[in-house]
């Protein structure tokens, strides 16, 4: 399976679960752009949070 990347709307490309900040305040968990707080669809975070830098 070829890693996920999500083009955020800041232009990140977000590739590891350390582009991403965890969002605990909601009753699901959610994931947020690290660089501009915009959150990531959750089929794509939930991919992007098992991917780290090798
Ligand atoms: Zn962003």
């Amino acid at each position: 399976m070829s890693p996920t990347t999500h083009s955020c709307t800041c232009g990140a490309t977000l590739r590891f679960r350390q582009d991403m900040i965890e969002d605990r305040s909601g009753v699901r968990r959610s994931w947020r752009c690290k660089d501009c707080n915009t959150p990531i669809p959750n089929v794509v975070a939930e991919r992007l949070s098992h991917q780290h830098p090798s």
